[in-house]
């Protein structure tokens, strides 16, 4: 057995496609997806590691049949018990009966896909559910047990203002979910959006609306631990934490991503190929500089920030010589700070984050 890994399952079907999205997902077909799930299958029965957490996303997982999802679920039972079970849902496609399921094999915390609560602007998302639907998969999810529950918001939508933003904060706030993510708009080539030249909000607004919502959430109780991410209670996400403390995770099915052994790889996006069982890889061999830097770069991301010696055990120097002239410059500049032995971003810094990356690449 090897060192415990994190378990990602990308499951690439929608029940319809966002304005917005350019995942890898196919419009949900029941034949394809058995297809798919016996493939799947195959995968998870090869995996030889010790699992820490399971997360299963996508595409909408929820999208699956009650007998898929149960199929699914049941080739992920000989990793159990894991400290974290995940999985993601669209909210208008959580039922008591598939609640249940996740419920029944030990799934203990549900990512939903809030985005907005204002319906208007779900509509013009391509979002298939309203915003009282969330509330209603929120409470399917409590009385089926699930109470761990994750919404995602958007931020910096076009024609959004800040007023609607604050309005989409607080009702996020009230519905009382244990965690909220909240991502700015990117428009991605191969989307709606892009086709259409919509574009997000300048900068300035972007800022502005990121920083109302460290400030109202953590006013509300939520903890920024993470760029994106806030916890109440310190329900963070334990899966995710993974991919910051820089750690290993198989990705399964395609268009995954996975790291594993110092490479880091992403299962060819050919759903096709995948059914006729070809598993190939597109795979990117991390030299010992790449490592360095990407745990730099994740480990940052994080409120909390490097631990240094830590990243001296595992890297074999100590990150503060290793990027001297880095560190000094934003130290200086108020980007970057040192104390109890972490090297963290400054909340300046975590707004300019990509730039200080900058300076630390070789
Ligand atoms: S945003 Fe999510 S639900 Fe919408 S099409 Fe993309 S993967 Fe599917």
């Amino acid at each position: 057995m090897s060192k415990s890994k994190a378990l990602y399952i990308h499951v690439p079907f929608c029940a319809s496609v966002c304005a917005y999205c350019d995942f890898y997902r196919f419009r949900y077909n029941s034949d394809r997806a058995d297809l798919w799930l016996a493939q799947v299958r195959k995968d998870l029965n090869n995996i030889q590691d010790e699992i820490a957490t399971v997360y299963i996303g996508g595409g909408t997982p929820s999208v699956l049949s009650v007998p898929q999802l149960e199929g699914l679920l049941e080739c992920t039972e000989r990793f159990l018990p894991v400290k974290e079970f995940t999985v993601e849902c669209n909210p208008e496609s959580v039922t008591a009966e598939k609640a249940g399921i996740l419920r029944k094999y030990d799934v203990n915390r549900v990512s939903l896909g809030a985005q907005a609560f204002d319906d208007g602007m779900l509509k013009k998302l391509g979002r298939r559910h309203t915003s009282s639907d969330v509330l209603k998969a929120m409470k399917i999810l409590r009385e089926a047990g699930i109470t761990n529950i994750s919404l995602d918001l958007m931020y910096s939508l076009p024609e959004q203002s800040l007023q609607d933003w604050k309005d989409t904060l607080k009702k996020a706030v009230n519905a009382e979910p244990s965690h909220i993510s909240v991502y700015s708009l990117t428009v991605e080539e191969g989307s709606r959006f892009y086709a259409e030249g919509k574009e997000p909000l300048d900068n300035e607004t972007e800022y502005e609306m990121y920083d109302t919502a460290i400030r109202f959430l953590e006013s509300s109780g939520y903890k920024q631990y993470e760029i994106s991410n806030f916890a109440k209670n310190g329900l963070e996400s334990e899966h995710n934490k993974v991919y910051w403390y820089y750690g290993d995770f198989i990705g399964i099915g395609p268009g995954a991503s996975g790291k594993e052994n110092g490479v880091r790889y992403t299962v060819k996006p050919d759903l096709k190929g995948y059914l006729e069982g070809k598993r190939e890889r597109e795979d990117i061999p991390l030299s010992e500089k790449d490592e360095r830097f990407e745990a730099v770069m994740m480990g940052l991301r994080l409120n909390q920030g490097i631990d240094l010696n830590a990243y001296a055990e595992t890297f074999k120097v100590r990150l503060e010589e290793y990027y001297r002239d880095a560190v000094t410059k934003h130290i200086s500049q108020g980007n970057l700070e040192m104390a109890d032995g972490f090297l963290r971003a400054t909340r300046q810094g975590r707004f300019i984050l990509h730039d200080v990356l900058v300076d630390f690449l070789e």
